[in-house]
């Protein structure tokens, strides 16, 4: 499997044409097709949940992690997981949706990648240039 690098600063992975949204939960009314990718909690399920947890032992490098910390280890666990093919299917389905998240209203979403919605976003539209 190809290495996206998306945390590469020399040479940053940019989809040509991006077909999958990352917005705010407060915003799913507005898009028919979103779907929850925060963590279990609110009255949703945390399927697609980052699983690496700011605060806690990192199970992919042993270390603990500040938030956007996190995101390098879940791009890693993120393909390690698309290798077990239920998981990769019901993954690329998300292809085109809008994943909500609550990170936005933090920071809002800018170039940096601030939430694993972006990583799930980058590889989904990545793999519809047939790169992944
Ligand atoms: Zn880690
Ligand atoms: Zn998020």
């Amino acid at each position: 499997m190809a290495q996206l690098n998306l945390f590469n600063e020399a040479e940053p992975f940019a989809p040509a044409s991006p077909v999958t949204k990352v917005i705010h939960v407060r915003d799913m009314d507005k898009y028919p097709d979103s779907v929850y990718i925060g963590r279990a909690g609110h009255g949703m399920s945390g399927a697609w949940g980052n699983p690496i947890k700011p605060g806690e032992t990192c199970f992919i490098c042993g270390e603990i992690h500040q938030a956007e910390e996190t995101l390098g280890c879940y791009e890693i666990y993120l393909k390690q997981k698309l290798c077990e093919q239920e998981f990769r299917e019901r993954f690329f389905a998300l292809r085109g949706k809008a994943l909500a998240c609550f990170c936005a209203k933090k920071k809002g979403f800018s170039k940096n990648v601030i939430c694993h919605g972006q990583v799930m976003a980058l590889i989904l539209d990545k793999e519809s240039e047939g790169m992944v």
